[in-house]
């Protein structure tokens, strides 16, 4: 095992994300050995460390002179060509063994894939199910019904949300104070704070097998029941909601998805959970989480460079520092930089979609969100950056942009209510830049748009605009994204 400092740096890597990464590592190791089991080491404060994965995969080579290399297929293209390229320069065999962690193979999702006009998660969330027999019963879904949708949208409404059960976090131990102070002295310049109290920072995180199993334990008891119903809404100083905070453990390996899938199954069937809750789980598991893998080793390395948008703009400084006068902004980028965490909507709806109609280089939002998430993985990280939040692979991932106005974020939060902008204004001077700039982007967009039909109804709106309205919204647009 090897700490490097390039995994750190070839993002500029949240100080929360490198340290939850090394902590995992560091325990891990500790575990392997305490069975005795033999382990190279490689600390990133060793002063003959290289740097880089080949540099270290060269020296192992050298000092253990193996007749060949077994790994586990990693989660990034690039990882895997740096190993690649290390074997051959050594003449070794390199054998690469499937990831037991995930329901699918990537051949599987190949084989899916092969000979569609149309990747869709629905066709392959439903070849799964039936696969696994997953909420299934006499080869039909349990409820009748794929999903549950409907069921699945609520917002908080005036009243604010019901008693959210405190998340479970872990004090930092002697290993994870020593990666802290690491982290800190190293990486200095890196976004993210990496101190403060646990239920605020970093080191609240899972970082070994039975504290991932613990925060699996509490969420199936405390919050599943809640999770499906509220899976969309939002709340001011709110990051934990009735969410799981599981990616970070499965993307970890410390949890496979099976046993998580499990686990809220088990929950259904025991009548500890309602279907639409637990479907609503199970699809992020076993339908998103796969399919997002599957489209990654598909795509890459060309699925990169994909920018069907032709978007240009560069990422605002205030991804960077929470310091914007729009709330739902604000909220959602203090606590990523503050936890490492948001929430998919957040995500998607907040950050995701300030970028997408902003037209901000998917580079250069794909950078952002693999550096400040406490579990970015590219494999996971890109399609849901480039692909469902940004649209620039043309509709592979999602089967139109998901551009929306302020008025979406009013509907499913309290955002709006502590901000001195108005959601349904497009211009003037309490006008929303997200509606100001979704009207823009539909106009900029309009005629590659006018030919999703999942745009109809957007683009029709669109036409009912006058000259004089599109001129007055083409300048406010250009106010909120010039330098
Ligand atoms: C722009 C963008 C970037 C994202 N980057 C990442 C990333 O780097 N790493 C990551 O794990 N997830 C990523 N996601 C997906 C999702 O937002 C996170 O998995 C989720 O917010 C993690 O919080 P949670 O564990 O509380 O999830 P929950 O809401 O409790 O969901 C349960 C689990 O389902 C899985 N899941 C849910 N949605 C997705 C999805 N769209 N794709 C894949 N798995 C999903 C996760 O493993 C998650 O832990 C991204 C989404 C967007 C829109
Ligand atoms: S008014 Fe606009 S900027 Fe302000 S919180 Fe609502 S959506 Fe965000």
């Amino acid at each position: 095992m090897a700490e490097v400092a390039e995994e750190s740096t070839h993002v500029p890597s949240s100080k929360q994300r490198i340290a939850v990464f090394l902590s995992a590592m560091r325990h891990f190791a500790k575990e392997l050995k305490d069975k005795k089991l033999p382990l190279d080491y490689i600390a990133l404060d060793d002063p003959d460390n290289a740097g880089t994965l080949s540099a270290e995969l060269s020296k192992a080579i050298k000092r253990h002179q193996p007749q060949a290399l077994i790994m586990t297929a990693p989660g990034d293209w690039r990882v895997l060509q740096a190993i690649k390229t290390t074997a051959a320069s050594h003449n070794l065999a390199l054998d690469i063994r499937e990831d037991r962690h995930f329901f699918s193979t990537v051949r599987e999702f190949a084989a899916h894939a092969k000979g569609r006009k149309q990747l869709r998660l629905e066709y392959w969330y439903r070849e799964l199910r039936t696969k696994t027999g997953i909420l299934m019963k006499d080869g039909k879904p349990i409820g009748d019904a794929w999903n549950f949708d409907q069921e699945n949208r609520d917002a908080f409404g005036k009243e604010g949300p019901p008693p959210i059960p405190a998340p479970t976090r872990f004090q930092p131990d002697a290993i994870s104070k020593a990666v802290i102070d690491l982290v800190n002295h190293r990486f200095t310049d890196h976004p993210g704070e990496v101190s403060g109290t646990v239920s605020d920072t970093l080191m609240g995180w899972p970082v070994t097998r039975k504290e991932a199993l613990e925060v699996l334990h509490h969420f199936i008891k405390d919050r599943l029941s809640f999770f499906g119903r509220y899976q969309d809404a939002m709340w001011t100083k709110e990051p934990w909601l009735f969410h799981s905070h599981l990616s970070v453990a499965l993307n970890l390996k410390l949890l496979s998805a099976r046993e998580v899938v499990e686990a809220a199954e088990n929950a259904y069937r025991a009548g500890k959970a309602p279907l639409a809750s637990v479907e609503g789980f199970i699809r992020q598991i076993l339908g998103w989480r796969e399919y997002v893998r599957g489209i990654y080793w598909l795509q890459m390395p060309e699925y990169l460079e994909r920018n069907a948008l032709n978007a240009q703009a560069p990422l605002p400084d205030f991804f960077w520092t929470g310091e914007t006068e729009m709330a739902c902004l604000r909220d959602a980028i203090t606590q990523t930089l503050r936890t490492g965490y948001a929430h998919h909507i957040q995500r998607l709806m907040v950050t995701g979609l300030y970028a997408l109609l902003a037209g901000i280089h998917p580079k250069e939002v794909h950078a952002w969100y693999l550096s400040v998430y406490v579990d970015a993985v590219e494999w996971v990280e890109l399609p849901n950056t480039l692909g469902m939040s940004q649209f620039a692979d043309g509709g592979l991932m999602a089967s139109k942009p998901y551009a929306a106005s302020g008025k979406y974020i009013d509907r499913m939060s309290n955002y709006c209510r502590q901000c001195r902008f108005n959601p349904s204004q497009s211009t003037g001077e309490h006008a929303c830049p997200f509606t100001t700039l979704y009207w823009d982007f539909l106009m900029r967009h309009e005629a590659q748009l006018a030919r999703n039909p999942r745009m109809v109804m957007q683009i029709r709106n669109l036409t009912r605009l006058d000259s004089k309205a599109r001129a007055e919204i083409r300048k406010a647009a250009s106010k909120l994204t010039s330098p």
